[in-house]
Formats: C-alpha cells, structure tokens, sequence
C-alpha cells in the first residue's frame, strides 16, 4: 500500500505525533477529524508541554499526552508525523524508520488531503519569510481562501481543520522540513538565495546547500524552478540539482527572467515581456526588491495575470519585524528590525540609510565581527546604544562612535529619543539573538513597537497639550479691549 492510500485509510490507525509545538498539535486537531488513535509525544517536561498545548488552544480530548518519545510508543505506531524541531535521528525515530513505520512532515499530511491545491514552495538562506508574504499577497488577489504558512507560522493542517480549501498554498520551508517531506508535490520551488548558515546541524556548506536544493526534488515534472541568478552561490551548488523549467529572478537586464530595475520588475520570458512595479514604501531596500521579483516569478509559474500580480503588490503591507517602517513620532522616524539576527542582516538594512540613523544593536552575541558592521555605520549612524549581553563588546567595537550602554530596549529608545532631531530614524536591528533579554525576536520587535505607540501618543499629547496653551493665549489675547473691534487681531494671530 503507498503512503498516499495509507493516510487516506488512516480511520483507527495509530498515529504517532512526536513534538507538541504548533504544528504537532494542528496535525493532532486534523487527525482527530480523520479519526485516527493519536498519541502526542515530546521530550519537554509534562508542565512545559502542557503550557505549550494551552497556548495553541488545546487538543482534542481523544489525543494521549505523553512525555518522552520512546521506541516502546513509536513502535506501535502505523505512522508517526514528526515535528520539524525534531531530528529525524532520535534514537527512537531511527528505531521505527528501520522497522518501516513511515515518518512525515505535518505539511505532507496536509497535501495529501488537498489534491486540488498549486503547491508554492520557497526555501534559501535569507528573505524565505518575506518572499512567501508578498506571494501570499499576490495569491491572496487570485484566490481569497490562498493559504500562506509552513515554517512562516501558520500549519498547513490548520486549514482542513477550518474546513478552507485553497487552490494556491505559498509553503515556507526550512531545510529542516525539506529533509522531511515525502508526499508534498511543488508547481514552483524558489530558493532565495544561498549563504553558510546552520553549521551546527550540517557537517559542511555544501551538506547544506544539498539541503535547500532538495526542494527541486519535490517539483511536478511540469514545475517551475526558481533561483537567484545573480547569487554566487546557488549559481555554482544550485544549477546541476534545477532540471526543470527555469525562470530567474535578478538577472541581468535584457535577460531570459526577472530583471530589476529601480523598483521596476522587467519581465523576459519566452512568452512574455512586461513590467511591474513596486509602488509601496514597504518595499524599502534592494533585498526586497529581490524578494518580490522572486515572489512574481513564482506567481508566473502559477499562471495568475499579471494584473493580478501588479494588485497584490499594490497591497502589500509589509512583514513585521523585517525593516518595517513603524512611523514617525515627534518627526523621528522608527523602524523595526528585530529580525535581523546576525551581522550581515544589519549590513543589508544600513544600505537604506545615508545619515541620521539611531542604531540599536545587542542582545545575545553570535561571536562573529562587527567590523564590517563598524566600516559601513560611519557616516550613516549618529549614535550607537548597545544592548544586552554583547553590549561591551558592541561598546569596544563601537569605540570611535558616541556610543551608549543603553542595556535594556527601553533605555535606548528613552536615550536615542533624546539625541535624535527631526528627520532622523530609531532603527532596531540588533546582529543579535533576542534570548537573554526576549521570548524571540518577535517579542523583542512587539516591544519596540509598543514603546512607538507610547512615543506617539505621548508627543501626541504634547501637540494637544501645546495647541491648548495656544488657544488659552488666543482667548487670553483677544479679551483685550481692541481699539478696533473688528476682530481683525484674533485674525493675524491666527
Ligand atoms: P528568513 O525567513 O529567510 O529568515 P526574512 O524574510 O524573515 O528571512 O528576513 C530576515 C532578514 O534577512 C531581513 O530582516 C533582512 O535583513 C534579511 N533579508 C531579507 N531578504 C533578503 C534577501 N533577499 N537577501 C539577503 N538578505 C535578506
């Protein structure tokens, strides 16, 4: 029996889930509708798992809750859905894959129940999140129910669960779920681009980037591959694994693909030539613009008209926490970087900046050099305020700035508040993880943007505060006995 018929008489099986985070218990949610045996498994503590469950608003009441995942319970298992935070080389894992008991992603359970839905996947180094958002924006234009999610948050299982059915699915996948998927059949793989990362999990780059190409295996013969034609890298590790139908984002004007120019999209294709253009200021920085010439290329793969791509970019709005422009509050403008985690994430958003930058950088240290990072803040950044567990060594390498041991998010807003002028920006984008101070860098982002809220309506405010103090002295002046009476004063003032 294949594994697609399998699942689909998956009625009284037992199923394995192993990993209480989000997806394991959307898989356990849609499972119970299937009417499987399931049996939720981690290794967390029973407390911490259950806090988790909580969180995700529970799980069906027919579901066993057991601490540990133990070959004494995935041997009992038919099939087992593994969560991709967990390595396909637990002991117990291993034990079941060598007796033949299946192990999938939540994501291919959730394909092999929608067979009228196009598959988007997108995978690489930087950008996944970003690409998959506009996609889904565009996707969104075609087909209201359109599903954005994977790794991006949201589990596929989720929308079965809803009882939606999409006829597009834009799939964030980390290399992690690539190395998972089994029955998840793609119209169009897109890989960003490709730089070294995640060497803790992988013995080399190149066991890496094998890792991310993996999603060409998973394309329909008819699929479209999608690369970066300018990345160094997919251009050397990427060209030999991408045999099918190409179509190339970021190539050189005149080109077969997706050129970039200015924030115009120049499409070049066989049967195609057309622009689009990147209208919304969320678009900020040359990196996205990659990102949507990416998306567009995927959308193409799709067949959506272009005017529906061009409305879909129209409505774009943005990724939190990704160079998002918050606003401006007393002139000051804020803008929310906490995503980018390490060095060259910061280098990308300081390209977007000439002057008047009020960088705040720090949180828990990636030990790599800030040099470069120093190199290109000179004449961009007015001030340093260093945060978090790195902050001395932020401190040393920014020793030629004026540069502050803020120590905490709240103190550097209160401090940058204070130097910056009108016109200038409060830009959080830390070359730093969030976890000695933060849950995540979400969190870390959500805080900044709340103390934005209260620097708004605070210099709120202090313009109604001012504006009455005006009026006060409006009256006040008018009161006075005017020779002419006419009012003709009250009016200059004015
Ligand atoms: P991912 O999902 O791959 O982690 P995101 O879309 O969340 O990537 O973006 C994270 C950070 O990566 C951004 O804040 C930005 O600094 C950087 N980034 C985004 N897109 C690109 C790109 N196309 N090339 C290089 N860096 C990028």
């Amino acid at each position: 029996m294949s594994l697609y018929e399998k699942l689909k008489q998956i009625k009284g099986k037992s199923v394995v889930v192993a990993g209480a985070g989000i997806s394991g218990i959307s898989a356990c949610k849609f499972l119970e509708t299937l009417g499987a045996n399931i049996v939720l498994v981690d290794d967390a503590d029973l407390e911490l798992i259950q806090k988790r469950i909580a969180s995700s608003g529970g799980i069906p009441a027919c579901v066993s809750l057991q601490q540990g995942i133990k070959s004494s319970i995935t041997l009992q298992a038919e099939l087992i859905i593994l969560s991709p935070g967990i390595s396909k080389n637990h002991v117990a894992i291993q034990e079941a894959l060598a007796h033949s008991i299946p192990v999938i992603n939540e994501l291919d359970l959730g394909a092999a129940f929608l067979t009228s839905c196009h598959f988007v996947g997108i995978t690489g180094t930087n950008g996944k999140s970003t690409t998959a958002t506009i996609l889904g924006f565009i996707a969104k234009a075609f087909d209201a129910n359109a599903f954005v999610g994977g790794n991006l948050g949201i589990p596929l299982c989720e929308t079965l669960v809803k009882g939606v059915l999409p006829k597009i699915a834009v799939l964030e996948l980390s290399s992690y779920q690539l190395e998972l998927l089994e029955l998840l059949r793609l119209d169009a793989g897109v890989i960003t681009n490709l730089t070294p990362d995640h060497l803790d999990r992988y013995p080399n780059v190149e066991a890496y980037y094998l890792a991310k190409a993996k999603i060409f295996d998973l394309l329909h013969t008819t699929g479209s591959a999608i690369l970066n034609h300018e990345d160094p890298n997919s251009k050397i590790f990427l060209l030999d694994h991408a045999a099918h139908p190409r179509l190339d984002f970021n190539v050189k004007l005149g080109d077969q693909g997706i050129a970039i120019k200015g924030n115009t999209l120049l499409i070049n294709t066989p049967t195609l030539q057309a622009t689009l253009t990147l209208n919304q200021e969320q678009f900020l920085g040359q990196h996205n613009y990659q990102n949507a010439a990416a998306a567009v290329a995927a959308a193409l793969a799709l067949n959506i008209p272009l005017a529906i791509i061009q409305k879909g970019l129209d409505s774009y709005t943005g990724i939190a926490h990704r160079l998002e422009s918050l606003g401006y509050a007393q002139g000051i403008r804020w803008v929310n970087d906490s995503k980018a985690t390490n060095v060259e994430s910061v280098l990308i958003a300081m390209q977007n900046f000439s002057e008047g930058v009020h960088l705040v950088v720090g949180g828990l240290g990636k030990n790599s050099s800030y040099a470069p990072l120093v190199n290109f803040c000179q004449g961009r950044v007015n001030a340093i305020y260093a945060i978090g567990q790195d902050a001395p060594n932020l401190m040393e390498a920014f020793k030629d700035f004026v540069c502050f041991d803020a120590k905490t998010l709240e103190n550097a807003v209160l401090l940058a508040q204070k130097n910056a002028q009108k016109g200038d920006t409060i830009l959080l984008s830390p070359a730093c993880a969030s976890w000695d101070q933060f849950e995540s860098f979400a969190h870390r982002g959500d805080s900044f943007r709340k103390l934005f809220e209260e620097a708004k309506a605070s210099s709120l405010r202090t313009k109604v505060k001012q504006s009455r103090a005006k009026k006060r002295l409006d009256c006040h002046v008018t009161n006075v006995p005017h020779s002419d009476d006419t009012g003709a004063y009250k009016g200059k003032r004015k």
